[in-house]
């Protein structure tokens, strides 16, 4: 893992050295926590900083045979834990995770070793003692890695207090945030009653209606945008297309509202309607919409009873959702609504079926106004972001891309940019010196700058 790590040409490593390393990261996706970066916490352990809520670990040590307690317990130490993920660690050989892990070693505390039970108590020490310095903080980290721009994920309630702070506090670093409206959207849940009476409070008003309900949603929107907002996204397990009228719509919503059971055709037509609504919003707004589809969540129910969602028990699924992706485009695209819109599929079986959606929906209006987005989450690693911009450059521009993303919870994500950029400028390379594409340094250092950092910038205009 020296300076030319996954740059397997001469090509290769001039572009990465020269272009992508000293571009600047906007990750425009992220799952960091406002209060963290507003209070600039400090981290009490690598524990913490590693194994508190990356259920990817989890998922490894599981595999590996660890018990539970040494994953999420909360009766062990954090030197128990972090000595059981460095057993994992030899058996993660191919698996992303032990890319990650000594990346952020590498770049995140200066430590070149393989982490290993013979070195678990060495690198245990240093990195404690490294975070006990002024510099080793969630500021710190994010300073480290020349982050320009971070976009959190926000639910519409959101008092948005940590984002203020933050940006009251002069910190140079942006943090904005994005909307993330999925608990209005998932009406078949126990709690959406309890989630539309939270939002009437919030947004001063009764919600007895779904009229009323988008009214409460429009305030909060529109507060959104007060606070620097310019970003949706939707978890969603695929696309619907069902129709519907607004007198069903008003009889599914006033039924959840009385926690009445919704039949599966009910749920799809509400979220057909939900999601028609929030992309006009977004459009009016001139905001960018994300879709993040095809995740198969909380399969194992005893584990979902006990620790509750993101734990480390979702996988991929397998949706036809073309057709429904096509028509509910299209049909915002008639409706003269259709904004800046970026794809994510979990199913790498449809990076081509993306790939070349896009094209039916690109007006020429600014380019790559339709994105598809990153390998994300399972396809986050070598073979999966390899697979998506091949896709995307057969039926798609490469040149267009908006790039990666860290999705993620912790302050040490930030070596997957460079993971990024690194494939992408072995990718142009090998193509290079393979005679593929012409030996052209100028324009090819442009498409990676663009890549890495610049058609972020443009698309996302965030400031
Ligand atoms: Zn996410």
């Amino acid at each position: 893992m020296d300076e030319n790590f996954l740059l397997q040409t001469k090509t290769a490593q001039e572009l990465y050295h020269e272009h992508a390393a000293k571009m600047p990261i906007i990750d425009y996706h992220c799952h960091l926590i406002p209060q963290m970066v507003a209070e600039d916490h400090k981290f009490r352990s690598i524990t913490e900083l590693w194994l508190g809520g990356d259920h990817y670990k989890w998922r490894a040590m599981r595999t590996n045979g660890v018990d539970e307690r040494f994953c999420t317990g909360e009766d062990t130490s954090d030197w128990e834990k972090f000595e059981k993920w460095a057993e994992t660690v030899p058996y993660t050989f191919r698996n992303p995770l032990y890319h990650w892990t000594h990346l952020e070693l590498k770049t995140a505390f200066g430590i070149n070793k393989l982490l290993s039970p013979a070195t678990a108590r060495e690198i245990f020490d240093e990195c404690n003692e490294k975070l006990k310095q002024p510099e080793y903080t969630a500021r710190g980290f994010m300073r480290k890695y020349n982050v320009e721009c971070v976009c959190t994920t926000d639910d519409p309630v959101d008092d948005l207090r940590y984002h203020k702070q933050t940006r009251e506090s002069g910190f140079e670093i942006k943090m904005i945030p994005a909307w993330r409206p999925d608990k209005a959207m998932n009406i078949e849940k126990p709690d959406f009653a309890d989630y539309v009476a939270k939002l009437a409070e919030v947004a001063g008003m009764e919600i007895n209606s779904f009229k009323d309900m988008v009214d409460a949603l429009q305030k909060r929107h529109d507060f959104f945008t007060e606070n620097g907002c310019k970003l949706s996204d939707h978890g969603i397990e695929e696309f619907y297309d069902e129709e519907y009228t607004d007198a069903q719509i008003e009889a599914i919503f006033a039924k959840a509202l009385k926690r009445q059971p919704l039949t599966v055709p009910e749920q799809r037509q509400y979220k057909n309607c939900f999601l028609t609504v929030m992309a006009e919003m977004d459009y009016d707004a001139n905001w960018t919409q994300q879709y993040h589809y095809g995740a198969i969540r909380d399969n194992n129910s005893i584990m979902y009873d006990r620790l509750g969602p993101d734990t480390g028990f979702d996988s991929i699924g397998e949706f036809n959702t073309a057709r429904a992706m096509s028509r509910f485009l299209d049909k915002l695209n008639k409706k003269g609504k259709l904004t800046r819109t970026i794809l994510y599929t979990l199913n790498p079986c449809a990076n081509e079926v993306i790939a070349t959606m896009l094209g039916n929906f690109q007006d020429g209006s600014e380019p790559g106004k339709i994105q598809f987005g990153s390998g994300w989450w399972f396809n986050d690693q070598l073979d999966g972001m390899t697979r998506q911009m091949n896709a995307l450059s057969a039926l798609g521009l490469l040149s267009r891309f908006v790039g990666m993303l860290t999705d993620s919870r912790s302050f040490l994500s930030y070596p997957r940019h460079e993971y990024f950029r690194r494939l992408l400028c072995n990718l142009l390379g090998n193509d290079v010196e393979a005679g593929m594409l012409p030996y052209l340094p100028e324009e090819l250092g442009r498409m990676v700058e663009d890549i890495s950092y610049n058609n972020a910038r443009r698309y996302f205009k965030f400031y």
